[in-house]
């Protein structure tokens, strides 16, 4: 369906209910502080667990609701214990869980270690995010073409993707994890958002951010955005690459950053922002993301992002 085609408005013409529709995944994520990690056939002792909500359609959902959105999300989660958990901590945040589909066994779970140096070594189980269908999305045909933005990212099964994107006003779509996606949806794209590792993925090399927003433009989306990490992002649309700066904070956990500039990027392109505008208060996000530790736990408010 074009973009011009669908206006983002319910049938009798009043505003959405929704400004953004996330389509993905909803994991718990299980970490372990280690000095360590162990090699095959070993065992080493970690801290105690911890478990925290996540999975990168959760926390893009999340981050656009503690901001002010009005955020539906469709996905899966299991009939175990961590969907209840999972479930409860989106409706605290007031995401809409109208689509969350709940399928007989695991839900998702990233099994986390994380070593001396902060670094981490993950381990995704898709669980009930992997039986999200193309079926479930067309349930859903409702939701996603009364939404102004619909927002992707790979997590969840690329038919999935694929065919929520094809009932989108306009789709943000995060590639992350890199993997190859059809030209179909490149081309659905507006923005495609990508950090410098999945512009290297899809691109093959290396090169300056400004080089990889165009060279990623020519693949067909119809507009791009490379996060830069402490460095802010690159916005390139037909004719302009803007670089966009972020705030200067002390990092203490990267973790969910690129998350959480997708959830409020797509919630300002909703609102009618520019793309340039909608980044530059994305950066803001994901700056004060990285100020405390985890993925949800560590995102902001909006009277936050004001004093940023
Ligand atoms: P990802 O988490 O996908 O690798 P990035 O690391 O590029 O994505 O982070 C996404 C956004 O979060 C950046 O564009 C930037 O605005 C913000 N951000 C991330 N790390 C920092 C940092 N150290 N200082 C300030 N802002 C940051």
């Amino acid at each position: 369906m074009s973009r011009e085609k669908v206006s983002g408005r319910s049938p009798d013409g009043s505003a959405p209910p929704y400004d953004v529709v996330v389509v993905g995944s909803v994991n718990a994520d299980l970490v372990v502080h280690v000095d360590r990690r162990p090699a095959p056939g070993e065992t080493v002792l970690g801290s105690d667990l911890a478990v925290h909500p996540g999975g990168k359609g959760a926390n893009q959902a999340v981050a656009a609701a503690r901001l002010g959105a009005r955020v539906a999300l469709l996905g899966r989660i299991g009939s175990d214990a961590n969907g209840e958990f999972l479930r409860r901590a989106l409706s605290g945040d007031g995401v809409e869980l109208g689509h969350l589909l709940e399928t007989p066994g695991p839900s998702g779970v990233a099994l986390i270690t994380v070593g001396p140096d902060g670094d981490n070594s993950i381990i995704v189980s898709p669980g009930a995010n992997g039986r999200l269908s193309e079926e479930d999305v067309a349930g859903a045909a409702d939701l996603l073409a009364s939404a102004r933005v619909v927002s992707l990212q790979l997590e969840s099964p690329a038919a999935a993707v694929l065919a929520a994107a094809r009932m989108a006003a306009r789709v943000v779509f995060n590639l992350s994890p890199p993997a190859p996606v059809p030209d179909e949806l490149l081309a659905m794209c507006d923005p495609l958002v990508v950090n410098e590792h999945e512009a290297e993925f899809l691109l093959g090399e290396r090169g300056t951010p400004e080089r990889q927003a165009r060279a990623l433009l020519a693949l067909g989306p119809r507009s791009v955005v490379v996060t830069l990490g402490a460095d802010g992002a690159v916005v390139a649309e037909r004719g302009s690459v803007i670089a966009v700066p972020s705030p200067r904070v002390d990092p203490v956990d990267t973790t969910g950053a690129g998350d959480a500039f997708t959830g409020a990027l797509a919630w300002r392109l909703s609102k009618g922002d520019d793309l340039a505008d909608a980044a530059a208060f994305a950066a803001r996000v994901g700056a004060a993301s990285v100020r405390r530790p985890g993925a949800q736990s560590s995102y902001p408010r909006m009277e936050e992002v004001r004093a940023l």
